[in-house]
């Protein structure tokens, strides 16, 4: 097992919540500290509260990674008898660093909204407010024929060739490569200053622009010769849309009532809002974690027949109450499912890169709500 650094670990997160995904002006990255260090245990919270950081220091924490920016504005001074300040300082002193990945952890596949649709059980789910397109790019590979298949292999597995819910497509056809070695090269065949030609074949794919990087590394890697003749070219195709909120289906009909249990019970709150008529019958189900107060029409444009979100507004309640949209509102803090989820998924890519780091999801409860009912 290898010990690791911050930025390895952040090149890992980054590989599926890229920055590039968030929201303009959204503080995200780097917001305490440094990465340049050894790290063997790694926080992954909602909200960096006191408590959390005493959290860290006591689990021996180097890196947290939140999903709510601890710097959400500009400080315009840091004062360490008062709360921001006094976290700050602690962070420091304790050489904690943080990692804030907001809205473009909300758009990330896998990311905070997926994590609530799959927790909900959605099927077939799509975005519900696009925000970003992966443009398409055509990738054409010319590789000696014993090498086809390794070299196929690879760039499939690296994420080329996607096709909906095919992967590994790609297409191949036969012919001549050429060349002429130069006296400083060190050909894999033919020799130096003698012109080779070589049954070669053709590989053609597509690849998303986001992994171009990591498809070329792993075909190079594949590939036997000195150099890898190959061409990019980009494409008119519509990319993968991504963006924020998820709409899908449940797998059997509920009444609003039962819908209301079910969020509760898998997104594990005491309580929830409810906006409608208990006995409305619900199929397709949008959701969208933190607020989404600005998002309720869409949900309604989209066909859901309810829509799952935070911090939602009294007035924004009389709208959707109007339209016939019901609504359901668990908290803001069901974003919660980021920490077990992007936990799991940083331990595993670890795993595989032979790392020895561990990654703890806080067990603080930091829900600022709770609701009291006359008994
Ligand atoms: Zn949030």
């Amino acid at each position: 097992m290898k010990t690791v650094n911050g930025y390895e670990i952040i090149q890992l997160f980054e590989s599926f919540s890229p920055k590039k995904y968030a929201m303009e002006g959204d503080p995200i990255g780097l917001q305490i500290g440094k990465l340049n260090k050894p790290i063997k245990n790694v926080m992954i919270a909602l909200d960096i509260l006191d408590e959390v950081v005493d959290e860290a220091i006591e689990k021996n924490v180097q890196l947290i990674i939140a999903h709510h920016p601890l710097i959400f504005r500009p400080l315009k001074n840091l004062l360490t008898d008062q709360a921001q300040g006094k976290i700050i300082e602690k962070l420091i002193k304790h050489d904690i660093a943080v990692y804030a990945a907001h809205t473009n952890l909300d758009v990330a596949i896998g990311g905070v909204n997926d994590l609530l649709a799959e927790a909900l059980q959605l099927q077939n789910t799509e975005v519900l407010d696009p925000t970003y397109e992966d443009k398409l790019k055509k990738l054409v590979v010319y590789v000696p024929v014993d090498y086809e298949e390794e070299v196929r292999n690879a760039i499939g597995k690296a994420g080329a060739g996607a096709i909906g819910q095919y992967s590994h497509c790609s297409f191949s056809s036969e012919g001549t490569g050429r060349f002429l070695p130069s006296e400083h090269s060190s050909p894999f065949i033919g020799a130096k200053g003698k012109l080779e030609s070589v049954k070669e074949n053709k590989i053609e794919t597509i690849i998303p622009a986001s992994i171009e990087k990591r498809v070329i590394t792993a075909m190079i890697k594949a590939h036997p010769y000195e150099e890898v003749a190959y061409d990019i070219y980009p494409l008119e195709n519509k990319g993968q849309v991504l963006g924020l909120g998820r709409i899908g289906m449940l797998n059997e009909e509920m009444s609003l009532e039962q819908f209301a249990e079910h969020v509760k019970k898998t997104l594990e709150v005491n309580t929830v809002r409810v906006v409608g008529d208990l006995h409305a019958r619900i199929n397709k189900v949008a959701v969208l974690g933190g607020d989404g107060n600005k998002y309720f029409s869409k949900a309604k444009f989209k066909g859901a027949d309810v829509f799952v979100t935070g911090d939602f507004y009294y007035h924004n309640a009389h709208d959707a109450m109007q339209m016939g949209l019901n609504i359901i509102d668990p908290g803001h803090n069901v974003e919660k499912v980021m920490k077990k989820g992007v936990a799991e998924r940083l331990s595993k890519m670890c795993k595989d890169k032979g790392y020895s780091v561990q990654f703890i999801p806080s067990t603080i409860h930091t829900d600022p709500f709770t609701f009291e009912s006359i008994s």
